[in-house]
């Protein structure tokens, strides 16, 4: 098989409502990239990638620009099912750019499984788990404001409730945290994101006062590159801290397991630069005995479905409620036969080949907000 053309679409679908994030500011809408991999026997492959600026340094505009004049030309006329040839060959056309290299990533899996007729779960080891519980997260909102949202969301029967910490005083974060656990009672884990928000003493001593929270876990509170002061926390606290922002590459795993820079890690397939180096890391993180959450961008259905194979496939996983859960808070999505939950669980679908993830055409016309075609003359 070879890769004919690539055809790379910018698309933003609105947000249900906006999202206030540490560092990374107010979320209005995705800011995605679907890839469409065209080959000589007629499969065509999607992927997705949801880049952000304050994880790798990439965005909508860079993975556009990156796709277009470098990686794309670079596996145009490439064998797409020969996945670890692919990612070399990117790797020898640029560093880094693990959002942009995911996108072709995530597209040569989807063809992988149309070709042999099985879901992606079938190449990444098989099945573990048939169904997922999943989390539903709160911005940065008023204390009364995050708990009326956690207590509708625990009445739906979410186990799990995430906060984002970080941009607010420590106080009015401990009051938010403790506002929710007060009113969803003490069977629903609570988790915390600070999205690199403190330094190392506010972490230490903020951490410290969530304990009597019983909070279940602490994301990223300090700066990305920071792990020395990542491992400094996990010594001093008694909640789990983990790494999202600072987790993108096989070689920042090993450097931070290390370090014992983390309890656990947070995996983003697109973020990992694909579903192969997410599984390398996974390999890594388990051979370490570290456990896994499964995170996500603000992103649409592909996405979440190559999160969904990578979860479904993959032993090691956090005992809590997952972040599978990013077309929920969209105003619609792109995909033909949706993302597939029950009540607060995701289902992994059994009988759909590849991602199964394919688009629906009318709503990519209706979001997409431009596109660039690459062909093989
Ligand atoms: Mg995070």
């Amino acid at each position: 098989m070879r890769i004919t053309a690539l055809n790379i679409s910018a698309v933003n679908i609105p947000t249900l409502k906006s999202y206030h994030i540490a560092v990374m500011g107010t979320i209005t809408s995705t800011q995605s990239i679907i890839l469409e991999i065209y080959t000589d026997e007629g499969l065509i492959g999607v992927g997705e990638t949801d880049p952000a600026l304050m994880f790798t340094g990439e965005s909508q505009h860079t993975v556009m620009t990156m796709l277009r004049h470098h990686l794309g030309p670079a596996v145009l006329g490439m064998d797409p099912l020969a996945i670890e040839a692919i990612h070399k060959r990117m790797d020898a056309v640029c560093v880094g750019n693990p959002f942009a290299k995911a996108a072709v990533d995530l597209a040569c899996h989807d063809l992988l499984g149309k070709a042999l007729g099985v879901p992606v779960y079938q190449l990444l080891g098989g099945l573990v788990r048939e169904r997922i519980p999943i989390m539903w997260s709160l911005g940065s909102e008023p204390p009364d404001v995050n708990a009326r949202e956690a207590a509708a969301k625990a009445e739906e029967g979410y186990g799990t409730i995430g906060l984002k910490l970080g941009i607010l005083p420590p106080e009015q974060d401990i009051a938010r945290v403790a506002a929710v656990r007060n009113e969803v009672g003490t069977d629903v884990h609570i988790r915390c994101d600070a999205n690199q928000g403190w330094t190392v003493g506010t972490a230490i001593n903020t951490i410290k006062q969530l304990e009597e929270y019983n909070v279940a876990m602490i994301e990223q509170p300090v700066p990305r590159h920071d792990l020395d002061g990542m491992a400094e926390i996990v010594r001093s606290v008694n909640i789990p801290v983990g790494v999202d922002e600072s987790l993108s590459s096989t070689q920042d795993a090993l450097r931070i397991i290390k370090k014992r820079a983390a309890d656990f890690y947070s995996i983003k397939t697109t973020k990992q630069g694909g579903l192969l180096n997410a599984k390398k890391i996974a390999a890594l993180v388990d051979a370490s005995g570290g456990k896994m959450f499964i995170n996500s961008m603000i992103e649409m259905g592909v996405s979440v479905m190559s999160g969904l194979h990578f979860a479904a496939s993959t032993p090691g996983l956090f005992e809590i409620g997952h972040a599978l859960t990013s077309v929920r808070r969209l105003k619609d999505d792109i995909l033909k036969e949706p993302v597939l939950y029950d009540g607060a669980e995701i289902i992994v679908p059994q009988d759909r080949v590849g991602l199964g993830a394919e688009l629906d055409e009318k709503k990519m016309s209706k979001y997409k907000v431009g596109d660039y075609w690459l062909k093989i003359d």
